[in-house]
């Protein structure tokens, strides 16, 4: 029977077990990987598991390998595979065993990619039956479904176990019978486990699960001769010597299968750390980022807005120890990778919230630390790509790009109003003609009560004393001057004092010159922005 259930010659299972050795590693050293399966394009939360297995990988000297999950051919994505590898690269996590993009194995306890491991999962398959460990199950779906609907009848649990699996005391004549027709088949365990036994089990992350014993004869191989995740996982894992499972939540409630299965086959079993899965606020309530309702699941996203890889990577380990922004404050030039990530403070449920305005604050913190060279090259880059318009604007002009960047930059107060590239274009474009737009509308918008007198007394005042020769302390008194001569207070605390007094403040005297400037209610000084301008500018604009 057994022959004929594996008519192909296959390895056996010591001679396997033999070529995966013991890892030659120090005391503590973590083995981790990632297994995400080419069924969507490149997901943050898989960056984000990848980021913190290859952090305790390497911070405990271990390893952090790629396995591509790629047993489920009718939800296969082509390309899928190779976008995990391209980002992992991009983003600096570094793999020490996987198969890399030429499809070479890199290293020696692979193959890393699950569709050229078939034969070993048959040769454990095989060596469980022969144990009377598992055994074929030639039920169609049509079966399954009428099992189902009994049980449901009789209020039973639903599922294959116990009395309601046809084909766990199955006899060899039964079973040959079957073969004989070609019946296809699927392989399944038998599990020893009783339903009424309670087994509690907690977590690294603190997950405690209490369940009853798994008593499923679950399929362990598919029909196509390609096994299921939950037994892939036990094979892999156990021979490519994975000491940490970290993976998604979703899996939690499957480990005690899974921990019953190490023990079946006799294995010692990983440590799990479950994730939690990156949620959102929608219209208050928490939910699980969407591949298909949310663009920022994927990191696609990132690209095309221009986010920065650092600022990806700190976002993402903020989000998993929280106290990271602290020790970032007093390490501000510090790798990334001097930070220790640990387990005690990985984010359980409540923490892990995507939250954009971080992301934001983050990035802009990087970018403000960045040179006017930096920004100019790396958003270039990125212009390239997503907005040729920008790009040809950039490259024509790159001196004034340069000195654009500059403004607020070395000085005491650093500008952070650029988050990422694709803010570059409206931080930028008001010091071209052909991108400078200002809406007068949006002026009444904001100030309802000036009228066009007050309004041409502040241009033309403004221009009829500025030189752009004057310091900026010069020119401020100019402004202060200006306000004072038309009856807009210079000194915000008097104008509060007493604002019937005035026609209002120096705020509004330099947001109209700045509206008029740029188009724009917020910039950054104004004074340098001049400078970028020129006289001629300035003054075109103002009248
Ligand atoms: N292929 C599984 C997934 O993508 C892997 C889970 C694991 O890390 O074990 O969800």
């Amino acid at each position: 029977m057994i022959d004929k259930l594996f008519p192909n010659k296959l390895e056996t299972t010591t001679e396997i077990l033999a070529r995966y050795p013991k890892r030659n590693l120090p005391e503590g050293a973590m083995v981790t990987r990632i297994a995400p399966s080419p069924t969507w394009f490149m997901h943050i939360g898989t960056l984000y598991t990848a980021m913190v297995s290859e952090r305790f990988a390497h911070q405990s000297g271990g390893i952090f390998m790629l396995r591509i999950e790629d047993t489920d051919k009718k939800r296969e994505v082509e390309g899928a595979g190779e976008l995990v590898v391209e980002a992992l690269d991009y983003y600096g996590i570094k793999i020490d065993e996987w198969q890399d993009l030429s499809g070479k194995e890199i290293w020696n306890y692979g193959p890393y990619k699950q569709s050229a491991r078939q034969e070993i999962y048959a040769s454990f398959v095989k060596d469980l039956v022969e144990k009377w460990l598992a055994y074929p199950c030639f039920c169609s779906s049509e079966e399954l479904e009428e099992t189902r609907k009994t049980q449901e009848e009789y209020s039973q649990r639903p599922g294959y176990y116990g009395q309601w699996a046809k084909w766990r005391n199955a006899t060899e004549e039964d079973i040959q019978a079957e073969l004989e027709k070609n019946t296809p088949f699927v392989i399944r365990l038998r599990s020893a486990g009783n339903y009424n036994k309670k087994i509690k089990y907690q977590d690294l992350l603190k997950w405690t699960i209490e369940t009853s014993e798994n008593d499923m004869d679950i399929v362990i191989m598919k029909a196509d001769w390609l096994p299921t995740y939950h037994f892939a996982h036990i094979v892999d894992d156990y021979l490519m010597w994975t000491t940490h499972v970290i993976r998604w939540d979703e899996w939690l409630a499957s480990t005690p299968l899974h921990l019953q299965m190490f023990e079946m086959m006799g294995w010692q079993a990983p440590r799990y750390g479950h994730l939690a899965p990156i949620q959102k606020l929608d219209n208050g309530n928490k939910r699980k980022l969407s591949k298909r309702k949310d663009p920022e699941a994927s990191m696609s996203y990132y690209d095309e807005n221009g986010y920065t890889k650092e600022s990806i990577l700190e976002y993402l380990t903020n989000l998993a120890n929280s106290d990271f922004e602290d020790w970032r404050k007093a390490n501000l030039n510090a790798p990334i990778t001097d930070f220790k990530i640990g387990f005690e403070r990985l984010s359980n449920s409540s923490w892990a919230l995507f939250d954009f305005v971080k992301l934001d604050n983050i990035s802009k913190e990087i970018i403000s630390r960045m040179t006017s060279e930096e920004i100019y090259t790396r958003s270039l880059v990125w212009a390239e790509k997503f907005d040729k318009n920008l790009a040809s604007l950039m490259k024509n002009n790159k001196e004034k790009f340069l000195s654009i960047f500059s403004i607020e930059r070395n000085g005491e107060k650093t500008r952070k109003d650029i988050g990422k590239w694709s803010d570059v274009k409206w931080e930028t474009e008001y010091f071209f003609d052909e991108w400078y737009s200002f809406d007068k509308a949006s002026l009444k918008e904001t100030y309802p009560n000036l009228n066009e007198a007050d309004i041409s007394n502040i241009l033309s005042g403004f221009k009829a004393t500025y030189d752009s020769s004057d310091s900026k302390e010069i020119w401020f008194e100019k402004v202060k001057a200006l306000c004072d001569s038309i009856w807009f207070a210079s000194n915000i605390k008097e104008y509060k004092k007493a604002p019937e007094n005035f026609k209002g403040s120096i705020v509004e005297v330099t947001t109209i010159l700045r509206l008029f400037l740029t188009g724009k209610t917020k910039t950054p000084d104004m004074y340098y922005i001049m400078q970028v301008l020129w006289k001629d500018k300035v003054f075109e604009r103002l009248s």
